[in-house]
């Protein structure tokens, strides 16, 4: 056990700062409850709500110590003492919703547990183990006296309230936290930043702010984070002399490059395949290599810019405005072991460079259906391959990740090595660090029965989604198939027999025999005649052909949900929305279950295994058809589906859910949360808390850390 040594009896500091941060949440004024505050990952209404909990957690420690008092026991009252009662990983006491104005008296009752837990003398030698230690009585109120002090001080700056504060009782935790916290017990899991240097002049308020990671200066109206996440690139990166030159200096230190949005290149490096989500971030950091991003991760912690992760645009991302995006196009390289049958791949590789080098080997990746989508951010968001019903999610083929935390750390992340981070990568996409490279498992395929089966939507697309469904009802896990209704364009691009139609299109990869695929397949083709029909043995490389998906940017709209069955009403809407003509639409249904529905390597997050269908929709976005006219159609045929959808597929989440984004924090949380199980997701919160408090990463589909001291 260590003893600090700084106060014998902390009680009545705790009631001094107690008294101070009471009056100061009495100060909150109604519109000041979703302003932002000195620790990024709270706005004013979670802050007051970590702090009343954080209260309930020090009078429950009080009682385990007055408890271990009174048998001369050893008081357990770290979280595998309160796990149970706190919701597993979240050893902070959960709290009921409070409405804005019962924090005043939620506060005092909380505060009233915590004098009455600790009244007893003998508390203050009880031997106690806690999250940070072996520590007796008086030193774990002394961690609640910094907790108020600290956020009284956080409160204040977030409301303005220019209040004289008790200089004494700051001066006494300063001291408590330089013995508690020395700057060498930073990062995951302590929930500090590194220690900042304090400002000239600075009061002990400021310094303490200093050495628990804070930005002393802070003040809701120079908040950088709020100005980089409003797109005010003048206030996040132009604005102050002093940061235009750190990012002189970081360009020096990188090997890639730096640009700001006046630069000429700035442009073609923000670019997205759906160029209806425009990035613009203050800053982007075109990384050559793992070295790179640590140096960039490490400048947005340091300064509180929120970073974007981007290498070839496929992603259906949030549109970040302001920040760091980090571009790691650049990240190049994919080496084979044949021998092994494994890859390492770096993180701007696409799909189309590791299939060929793979099949040098006899050998595929588990890709997707369009070569040109990136390796790692179809990993990271789970990859439903070409021959998911076989192999399963491509995540699950994963088996090293290489990866830059948030705390500006390379790790190499294995399953056995650190299962939490690795659980969390591979589903968590670029909330958890910037992966810089993966290791992955190839498998012995080198050819296949597929290619396509193109019918006439206007005449047979009922029939064909009829049979689509009762097909897929009793298939082979070795074949796995989609089906999409598209208006083809009257181009000639387009081959002859589809151009201007609303074409049904069947997509089939199946590894067994051409004799057997062609049994497999008769049912559909006994629908009737064919515009189109490709269907053969083919080689693997040759598997882009099986969507032919386009590869040019383009801009568009559109929405995904994972379904558990597919419905006649939803085939029904299907024909409904692809055939009215007024809004083009662009329907998918893919085929999952099989081998997705198990796990075929280490546990990751991916969720919602047990969806049997994906379907999406998609439209154009050209002159009157705005986002605002298109999304109504799409809503129709979700709703429809609505009874049948599971959820939603992190790949797939599109620009609507930023749409939904726009709509309040809480719409983009729930949205997130839809990709999930519920319980992954309060583990993914968890964890996010330990990897990234300060939610540095968070111009994406979100997860917001847990709540935690
Ligand atoms: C035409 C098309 C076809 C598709 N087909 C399939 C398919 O068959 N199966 C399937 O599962 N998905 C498919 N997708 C979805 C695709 O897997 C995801 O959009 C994927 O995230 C794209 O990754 P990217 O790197 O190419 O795109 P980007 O836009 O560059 O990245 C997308 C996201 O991935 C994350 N990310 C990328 N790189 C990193 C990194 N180095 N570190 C941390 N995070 C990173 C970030 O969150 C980023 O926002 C398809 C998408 C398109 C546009």
């Amino acid at each position: 056990m260590t003893e600090l040594n700084v106060l014998p009896d902390p009680r009545p500091f705790y009631e001094r700062a107690a008294d101070q941060l009471a009056a100061l949440i009495d100060a909150v004024r109604p519109e000041q409850w979703t302003g932002p505050t000195p620790c990024s990952e709270f706005d004013v209404r979670e802050l007051v709500r970590h702090v009343v909990a954080g209260t309930r957690t020090f009078a429950e420690m009080g009682a385990a110590a007055a408890a271990a008092a009174a048998t001369g026991a050893r008081a357990e009252a770290g979280p595998d003492a309160m796990g149970e009662r706190t919701g597993g990983s979240r050893w902070e006491t959960a709290i009921d919703d409070v409405p804005d104005d019962g924090w005043v008296t939620a506060y005092a009752q909380a505060r009233a547990q915590l004098t009455a837990a600790w009244a007893d003398d003998t508390t203050l030698d009880a031997l106690m183990r806690v999250p940070w230690g072996e520590l007796p009585g008086r030193d774990v109120l002394l961690a609640g006296v910094l907790d108020a002090v600290a956020h009284a001080w956080d409160l204040a700056r977030a409301i303005g309230d220019r209040r004289e504060l008790d200089q004494e009782l700051a001066g006494c935790t300063l001291e408590a936290a330089h013995r508690m916290l020395p700057p060498e017990r930073r990062g995951a899991p302590t929930p500090f930043g590194p220690v900042r240097p304090a400002p000239e002049g600075a009061d002990a308020y400021e310094e303490l702010a200093a050495w628990l990671g804070r930005h002393a200066k802070w003040s809701a109206s120079t908040d950088a984070v709020s100005a980089a996440a409003a797109g005010s690139a003048a206030g996040a990166v132009d604005g102050g002399g002093s940061l235009d030159s750190a990012i002189d200096a970081l360009a020096t230190v990188l090997k890639g490059s730096v640009l700001r949005p006046a630069d000429q290149r700035y442009d073609a490096e923000r670019g997205t395949f759906n160029s209806a989500v425009q990035h613009r971030p203050a800053l982007i950091a075109g990384v050559a290599d793992a070295a790179d991003v640590c140096a960039v991760v490490a400048f947005a912690a340091a300064r509180g810019l929120p970073v974007a992760v981007q290498a070839t645009g496929h992603g259906q991302a949030i549109a970040s405005a302001g920040g760091i995006l980090i571009n790691t196009r650049r990240l190049r390289g994919v080496s084979i072991d044949p021998e092994a049958a494994t890859a390492w791949v770096a993180a701007g590789v696409r799909w189309e460079e590791v299939v060929p080098q793979a099949a040098q080997h006899g050998l595929a990746p588990l890709n997707g259906s369009a070569p040109h989508v990136g390796v790692v951010g179809y990993l990271l968001g789970g990859g439903i391959s070409l021959l998911a019903r076989q192999y399963g999610y491509a995540a699950d083929r994963v088996r090293t990740i290489e990866v830059v935390t948030p705390d500006a750390v390379v790790r190499r992340v294995t399953a056995d090595s650190e299962p939490d981070l690795f659980w969390a990568l591979l589903g968590g996409r670029d909330n958890f660090g910037v992966v810089t490279r993966v290791e992955i498992d190839l498998i012995p395929v080198t050819r296949l029965y597929g290619g396509g089966l193109y019918f006439d939507g206007a005449t047979q697309g009922a029939d064909i989604l009829r049979a689509y469904r009762a097909w897929t009802a009793d298939l082979p896990e070795e074949l796995t198939s989609s089906i999409a209704l598209f208006p083809a364009p009257d181009i000639e691009a387009v081959p002859a027999p589809l151009r201007g139609r609303l074409v049904v299109h069947v997509r089939v990869a199946y590894t067994g025999s051409v004799e057997e695929g062609e049994r497999l397949v008769e049912p559909l083709r006994a629908v009737g005649p064919r515009l189109m029909d490709s269907l053969a043995d083919m080689p693997y490389t040759a598997c882009a052909s099986i969507f032919a998906e386009p590869t040019n940017p383009m801009p568009y709209d559109g929405d995904t949900v994972l379904l558990g069955e597919l419905t006649q009403e939803t085939l029904d809407a299907i024909v409904e929305v692809t055939g009215s003509g007024d809004v083009p639409c662009i329907v998918e249904v893919r085929h999952l279950g099989g081998a997705l529905t198990r796990r075929t390597g280490a546990a990751n997050s991916v969720g919602l295994r047990d969806a049997a269908y994906l379907l999406g929709v998609l439209s154009p976005l050209r002159g009157p058809l705005t986002a605002d006219v298109v999304r109504p159609i799409h809503r129709s045929l979700l709703a429809v589906a609505a009874p049948a959808t599971v959820g939603r597929p992190l790949a797939f989440m599109g620009p609507s859910g930023q749409h939904a984004g726009e709509a309040g924090p809480d719409a983009a949380e729930e949205l997130v949360r839809s990709a999930y199980r519920p319980d992954d997701y309060e583990r993914l919160r968890a964890l996010k808390a330990v990897y990234d408090p300060q939610n540095l990463f968070r111009l994406n589909h979100n997860i917001r850390p847990a709540v935690r001291r």
